[in-house]
């Protein structure tokens, strides 16, 4: 079984004293393959996800400014981003969106950042990773209007609708341990609503460890516990799912 984490942030300090060990564990739990998100705090984040992916041919980076962090970008920042955005082990731009849960930065600030990665998407040819949290209906107006049709919506945490209506748009939908949670019905619902080849998975490590692991650092071997719950709402085998969800995020990541 080969599974694919579409979105990891191995990249951090949670990870600074054990981070091949990690690795080393993903690979032996059937993670072959890994995207590492570099968008938390200032550029460095997306410096080290570049580095993790030099040094590795089975993980590959993006680069962006999450979300939460809009509000301290200055325009070394977006130098940064522009640059490292051509790199050829960078797959995609993000994790960029909408946080209206958190309101870590002011909201019109958090649509302009957005809007501005999705232009760096288009001129690099490369899709976007959407972290939308409580904005689903401000990101798909922003999403419609870039045109840019191709991407992942990270971590979906919206209703069985907010999915299909991603779908229409063009884009994947990717499912975390959020999933696996006991109160996240109406995510297991949206599973059914997203056609099989839009379907991947992902830890978003260390956060949101899946059950049976809840309350721990999460990290990549832990998908295996999303990919069987995603398995049983979409009907398939685990081994189905993981070799389904892989090829997806070959797809739309752009690679072979
Ligand atoms: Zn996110
Ligand atoms: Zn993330």
């Amino acid at each position: 079984m080969k599974l694919f984490d579409s979105h990891a942030h191995v990249d951090g300090p949670e990870f600074e004293a054990d981070r091949d060990a990690v690795l080393a564990r993903a690979r032996a739990a059937g993670v072959a393959r890994i995207v590492v998100i570099g968008a938390v705090g200032d550029p460095a984040s997306a410096e080290r996800a570049v580095a993790l992916a030099e040094r590795d041919p089975e993980i590959w980076a993006t680069v962006a400014t999450h979300p939460h962090d809009v509000q301290q970008m200055t325009p070394a920042w977006w130098d940064v981003h522009e640059r490292l955005a051509r790199h050829p082990r960078v797959v995609a731009i993000g994790e960029t969106g909408l946080d209206y849960y958190y309101d870590h930065s002011p909201r019109q600030l958090q649509r302009d950042a957005f809007v501005r990665f999705l232009e760096l998407a288009r001129r690099t040819g490369k899709p976007v990773v959407c972290h939308i949290r409580d904005a689903h209906d401000d990101a798909r107006a922003i999403l419609a209007e870039s045109g840019l049709g191709k991407g992942v919506i990270h971590c979906f945490t919206g209703t069985p609708d907010d999915a299909a209506a991603y779908v229409a748009l063009g884009f994947h939908v990717s499912f975390s341990g959020i999933v696996t949670y006991k109160t996240a019905q109406p995510i297991r619902d949206a599973v059914r609503r997203v056609p099989i080849d839009r379907i991947l998975i992902e830890t978003d490590c260390p956060y949101l460890a899946p059950v049976p692991m809840r309350g721990k650092r999460n990290e990549p071997a832990y998908v295996v516990h999303t990919a069987a719950t995603v398995a049983r709402e979409a009907g398939l085998s685990v081994e189905d799912l993981a070799a389904r969800t892989t090829a997806n995020a070959c797809a739309v990541f752009g690679l072979t």
